[in-house]
This record gives C-alpha cells, structure tokens and sequence, in this order.
C-alpha cells in the first residue's frame, strides 16, 4: 500500500471523524437464539414466498420507480391516500431521506428522545448537524412529553420512537398530539413496533401537516431481510422525500413481497397477538426471577437483573450477557448510555426459544463469571 495516500484526509472531515452506527450481530451460522434485533420469529405469511418467486423473470426490469401498488395497498390499507404515502429501503431508508430534507449543520440540528433509535445521531452527523439530546425516562411514560419543552424547541425536525426503543414505553397518541401540535418543525414518529402496542398516532395525522409516522414491515411482517418500510404524511411533505429518494429505492422482490404480506392482515394480527403474550408471560416469569422488567409495547423487554451485593448494575448486565452468548443466545446489551447499560433488551421469539432462555438464566449466577472479554 502506498503510504503516502491519506484517503480519510481527502473525504469531508465530518465523515472521516463519523462514529458508524453498530447494528445488532448477525451470526452466521444457524446454531444461535436469535434475540437481538427484534425479528419476527415466525415464517412469513403464505404467499409472500410466491409472490417474490414470480418476480423472479422479471429480474433484468428496472422496478416500478415509485413502487406506486404498494403505496395505494398502504394506503387502502391506513384509509389514506396514495400521495400521503412513500416506500423506502427498509424505515432507515424513510429516515435517512428526512434527515436529509430537513437538517443541515449547526444552524438545522435534528432532536431526539433519549435513550431512542440510535441511528437518528448517526443520519444527523452525517449532514453535518448536530442531534439534540432531550432525556427520555422510561418510567414516566407520557410525562416525557412535556409540550412546554417542545413549543421552545429550534429544530427544524424531532424524531420519536413510540413505543420507545430500547425500553418499549408506551407513549399516548393524546401526549403525543400535546406535543406535536405545540412543535414548530417536523416532527417524526417512529413506529417500527406500532403492531404490538395498543394504540398509535395514526389518527393524529389528518390533524397536523407536520406530523411523519414511519412504519416497517421488519419488525411485525418478518421481512428484515427484504428492507421495506413507509412513512405517512402530508402529500407536500410526501413530494419533497420523493425529490431526495433514489429512482429505484425499492426492489421488485421487496415491492412483491411487501405487498403480499400486506394483504395477509389476519396472518400479521394473530402472530403480533401472539408474541404480546410470549412478551407478557416472558415478564412475569423474569419478574419471579428477581428482574426489574419495564412495561413493554414493543417484542421486546428491558430488564435489569436482580442486584448481586458486590457488583454494580452494569456489570451484572455485562455477566448475563456473556453467559447468554456461551449458551449460544444472543441479547442486546447497550454500553453506550448509563441507562440502558444497566439491562438488557430481549427480542421475544418463540415460546420454546423464551422457555430455552428462562432455563439458562435459570443456571445464571452472576458471581460465576470471569471477568468479560471483548
Ligand atoms: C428496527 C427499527 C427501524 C429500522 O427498520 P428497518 O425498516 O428495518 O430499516 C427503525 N426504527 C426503529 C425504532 C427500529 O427499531
């Protein structure tokens, strides 16, 4: 290599100085309980194979620019209209073309809840504006969204995950319609687990033309791996993303697949249901266990295991985790905020996959590990 080719120098310094996003791992191999990045542990509905499949001939055509069927099928789908709707590469795609629209600089900062998607910093960083911080305690639910803190606010975008991730707060469409209302800028709500919460800020749409609400088919319609995701908003909103978004953002497997799973309604609500009871009786069972687990209105749980007298909370957290990973099951442990490093955050899976997990924790004390490695 030719030493004297400095390549970071010649990028924009705030790239070259960037601190990447880090998703959840993705193994390899099969051999591992998957509860980390909060995926569908079910098939996907039937027909969503075929669909993709007869796609298949059609692979040397460029897809439709606009993925105009799926967004009517999303449309029928919410009651709304087609031009209130745009398609996206997976959400992160939806949320990377908004931050792109709106924030730019020190003088167009983005805003955020936090702890929340900790990709929002990283879309901010890269357009070279800062992502303001406003704290987000999970055991105060709604109180977090004080209007008074958000009428003050000089961000031209917010950006909110409800329910909350990591901790799977609920957050009420009444708070969240206090809030929005009072905001000055755009102000995003992040849906990606709307399907196992019991309300959302869908109807607080045709209320206010500066509210987003951005929706995924990875989380509840078990197509991670296809990358599809959608944000409902006002058709001029709507029209500016679509100047910003790539001619053929979505694929035409993921067009068909997505589409397909759309019309598989009941298939999606009766699984959603069922992994709210796994989530519910995987609580109570931790809880019995010692846990703190927060209330979730995600498929997913933050839990604090049971204080050990002579090691601090993320320390405890750290053990688990590890002892987790020797046993081939894979949580997500999040270092980076004194809040979130306390716990865990469990993806629900299956019911045998949570049982395995609760029989391991079972065989857990954290004394018996060595000091962690990585
Ligand atoms: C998983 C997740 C996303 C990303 O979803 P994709 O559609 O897979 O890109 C966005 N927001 C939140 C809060 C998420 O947890």
């Amino acid at each position: 290599m030719n030493s004297n080719c400095d390549i970071p120098s010649l990028a924009l310094p705030r790239i070259a100085a960037l601190e990447p996003y880090t998703p959840g791992l993705q193994p390899s191999t099969d051999h591992w309980i998957k509860l980390n990045t909060n995926e569908f542990p079910y098939p996907p509905a039937p027909g969503v194979a075929e669909a993709i499949t007869a796609e298949i001939p059609k692979l040397a055509l460029y897809p439709n620019p606009t993925a105009a069927n799926l967004r009517a099928a999303i449309a029928r789908h919410h009651g709304l209209d087609p031009a209130q709707v745009i398609v996206g590469n997976g959400s992160d795609d939806i949320l990377n073309l908004l931050m792109r629209t709106f924030a730019e600089g020190e003088t167009r900062p983005s805003a955020m809840l936090r702890p929340g998607y900790s990709l929002y910093p990283v879309l901010s960083a890269i357009q070279g504006a800062p992502c303001h911080p406003t704290a987000f305690d999970p055991l105060v639910g709604d109180a977090n969204l004080d209007p008074a803190c958000f009428a003050q606010h000089p961000a031209p975008i917010l950006f909110l995950t409800a329910p909350n991730a990591p901790f799977g707060t609920f957050l009420s469409p009444p708070a969240i319609e206090a809030a929005s209302t009072v905001f000055k800028g755009i102000f995003v709500v992040d849906e990606a687990y709307a399907a196992f919460a019991p309300a959302n800020a869908l109807p607080l749409l045709a209320r206010n033309p500066r509210l987003v609400i951005t929706r995924t088919f990875s989380k509840s319609h078990g197509l991670a791996g296809l990358r599809v995701g959608y944000a409902l908003a006002h058709p001029d909103l709507i029209n500016l993303l679509d100047r910003v978004r790539d001619s053929y953002n979505v694929n035409r497997l993921s067009q068909a697949g997505a589409l397909a799973a759309l019309n598989a309604v009941d298939y999606y609500h009766e699984h959603a249901q069922r992994i709210i009871q796994t989530r519910e009786n995987t609580a109570t069972a931790l809880r019995s266990r010692g846990f703190t687990v927060l209330p979730s209105s995600a498929n997913f749980l933050f839990c604090i295991p049971p204080a050990s007298n002579s090691l601090e909370a993320p320390t405890v957290a750290e053990n688990l985790y590890h002892f987790l990973c020797e046993h081939r099951i894979l949580v997500r442990h999040l270092r980076s905020h004194p809040l979130t490093a306390q716990g865990l955050r469990i993806s629900i899976g299956t019911d045998s996959q949570m049982l395995q997990l609760i029989e391991t924790i079972d065989a857990w004390t954290p004394t018996q590990i060595n000091e962690p490695q990585r």
